[in-house]
């Protein structure tokens, strides 16, 4: 995988030209590798050896604390000691500032590791939010000391009843008493409400939890605002802080109501917390302390800023556990003597027994891990470089960069989420019976990967959003750029023999996915269009990952060239291990061969409107 990393960084992403721009000009090619290589060593040492451990010692609740393995800590800490959790922070507040596309990458190791033992990501981007949203001392308090791994985070956006219908949300908020818009930490307000699924909502790795709760400030008429933009955010600190950062010795009214117990992901606790039911009396007074971020009824707002990272970082998670079961299931695979070929050489059956990556059907199932797993690295480390472009670029490449990215970033979430868990069922069949037991690690990558189609958005939202949103806001500006460029690498590949093909290939699937969107929307009724809104993420996820196959391979033929040239020239080592080049331009051939055609299957029912789903009665099941 790190050479697939470093190759996708310097060969495709040329992450180096960054250096450039005054926010990075302090990093060199070289900070960037020793990032990599540090990080990769904590992963290796600090999370992988224990991901079975926190599988199989769930958090548990002894009546007062949550109790995690001491390899949970530990791992926090060798994180936080890195200096990752303010990777991308200015220099002046002891940040590194990283580029986010090579903070994504070193990242990535810890996802392969062990996914769950730590959720770090939660913190980073809480503390981002309050980095945008929140007021100079909001930010001095509670950013800082989650960036320093003093304190962590939480995103408390679900209750019980509103998990895709956030306009739902019951929690309410009243200010808190005479001169509560005059607190220096934020107008202050009393919040009470339950949210459920809460994310590393209690435990004891951290001196303090600071929660970021969306919840709703009554009217005058003193009823809740209906809907969306009634929805306020506010910080909501597990234990009181002054405004120096200092704990009060007051304990907030949150309180954890239950653990979660959960398929996967269990080295990070999931919780149940009760805001504001007077476990707790802060001030002697029951009702959550909680500080506005922002202005009222922006909440929302406020969070889906940083939904384009949050997203990529799932994208990437659900990446990095395809990639951790294909490594796996190659390992088995190359080990693993069963059978013997079907050629007639096979039949003699006192022939020793050939190992299982001979088999044709054994090498399609390696090779679309492979095709899903690293193709979905690249649309990652693609997006994460589009977040760079929005930050650092020159203003007409960000408006571009952040016009791809609002119609990719569904893409980025739900197409490593689905496909990569299909690599991970790939990786337990390629083990076979062993593959289905806990001797061995595939199931667990299974399980845990099981959750991103869920979290952050279910896939079935991912779509409504692509398609009721994403593809028809500003007349499709959004769709009609990521055709551009689409097409310029369509262009780029027609004049390359061995990829001709493909670009005949993925121009005939983009014209496909644009008139099945017009033909989506004909009636310009969204009942009809929407009904069938995951097949269609699932063929734009599929038109998008040829084009960055092709662009993978375009760098891999035009590497392969330059390295036949310097063998010519000086016999010097090839700069990529044996077969590494060729078994780019295999997955990408595999992918237009095995996978592009199913658009087809996919685009009739968007194309036609199909009403088989949307008209079945409830009766009829
Ligand atoms: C392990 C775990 C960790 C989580 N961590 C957090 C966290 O830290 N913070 C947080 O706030 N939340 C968290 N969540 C909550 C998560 O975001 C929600 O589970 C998710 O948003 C879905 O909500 P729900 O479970 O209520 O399902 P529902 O919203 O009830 O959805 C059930 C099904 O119905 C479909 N559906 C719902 N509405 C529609 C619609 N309008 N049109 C079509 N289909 C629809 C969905 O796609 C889904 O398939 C976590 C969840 C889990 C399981």
């Amino acid at each position: 995988m790190r050479t697939t990393l470093d190759f996708l960084l310097q060969d495709w992403l040329n992450v180096a030209s960054l250096t450039t721009r005054p926010r990075f000009a302090d990093h060199s090619a070289d900070t960037f590798t020793q990032v990599l290589d540090t990080c990769e060593k904590i992963a290796r040492d600090k999370f992988a050896p224990f991901n079975r451990l926190v599988d199989t010692e769930e958090p548990r609740f002894d009546g007062e604390k949550v109790i995690l393995p001491q390899a949970t800590k530990d791992a926090w800490d060798a994180y936080a000691a890195s200096g990752m959790l303010s990777a991308a922070q200015d220099h002046d507040i002891g940040g590194m500032q990283l580029p986010y596309t090579v903070e994504l990458a070193a990242n990535a190791f810890f996802s392969r590791a062990s996914v769950s033992i730590n959720a770090s990501l939660l913190s980073v981007g809480n503390a981002n939010l309050l980095m945008v949203h929140g007021t100079p001392l909001q930010q001095q308090v509670f950013a800082h000391n989650e960036f320093s791994g003093r304190w962590s985070g939480t995103m408390c956006l679900s209750e019980p009843q509103a998990g895709s219908s956030l306009s739902d949300v019951a929690t309410r908020a009243l200010p808190d008493g005479e001169g509560h818009e005059l607190d220096p930490l934020g107008p202050r307000y009393r919040l009470k409400g339950n949210k459920m699924w809460i994310s590393a909502g209690e435990h004891e790795l951290t001196d303090n939890i600071i929660h970021l709760v969306l919840a709703k400030i009554p009217g005058p008429d003193g009823k809740p605002v209906a809907g969306t933009r009634g929805i306020s955010l506010f910080i909501v600190p597990k234990k009181l802080v002054d405004a120096q950062g200092q704990l009060t010795g007051q304990r907030n009214d949150v309180a954890l109501a239950g653990l979660n117990h959960k398929c996967g992901w269990r080295g990070t606790t999931n919780t149940l917390l009760n805001f504001g039911e007077g476990k707790f009396t802060p001030d002697g007074q029951a009702g959550a302390v909680g500080y506005l971020v922002g202005r009222p009824g922006e909440g929302l707002r406020c969070m889906f800023h940083m939904m384009n990272e949050a997203r990529i970082g799932v994208g990437t998670a659900a990446t990095m556990l395809g990639m951790a079961g294909y490594e796996a299931s190659l390992d088995y695979a190359k080990a693993r003597p069963q059978g013997r070929p079907i050629t007639a050489a096979g039949k003699d059956a006192a022939a020793p027994q050939v190992p299982i990556i001979q088999h044709a059907d054994v090498k399609r199932m390696l090779l679309a891990q492979k095709a899903y797993a690293e193709g979905a690295l690249a649309l990652e480390l693609y997006c994460a470089r589009l977040v760079d472009e929005l930050h650092t670029g020159e203003p007409a490449a960000a408006k571009e960069a952040a016009l791809l990215l609002e119609v990719l970033t569904p893409i980025a979430k739900s197409w490593p989420s689905e496909w990569c868990l299909e690599a991970n069922s790939l990786a337990i069949q390629v083990l076979g019976g062993y593959g289905y037991t806990r001797d061995f690690p595939v199931e667990q990558y299974w399980r845990d990967n099981r959750l991103n189609m869920i979290h952050e958005g279910t896939h079935g939202i991912q779509g409504l959003d692509l398609l009721g949103r994403k593809v028809v806001m500003d007349s499709g500006a959004g769709l009609k750029l990521l055709a551009t460029t689409i097409t310029r690498t369509v262009n780029r590949a027609a004049g390359q023999p061995a990829l001709a093909e493909h670009a005949t290939a993925l121009a005939t699937a983009l014209d496909k996915l644009v008139a099945a969107t017009q033909a989506a929307w004909a009636t310009g009724r969204p009942e009809e269009a929407l009904a069938n809104a995951t097949p269609y993420l699932q063929a734009f996820g599929h038109v998008v990952l040829a084009w960055i196959w092709l662009e993978v391979a375009l760098v891999a033929v035009q590497a392969a060239t330059q390295a036949a040239t310097q063998a010519a020239v000086s016999r010097g080592a090839a700069p990529h291990p044996a077969g590494f080049l060729q078994g780019k331009l295999q997955a990408c051939r595999y992918f237009f061969a095995y996978e592009l055609p199913k658009i087809d299957a996919w685009l009739v029912v968007v194309a036609s409107r199909s009403a088989i789903c949307r008209e079945t009665q409830e009766d009829w099941f």
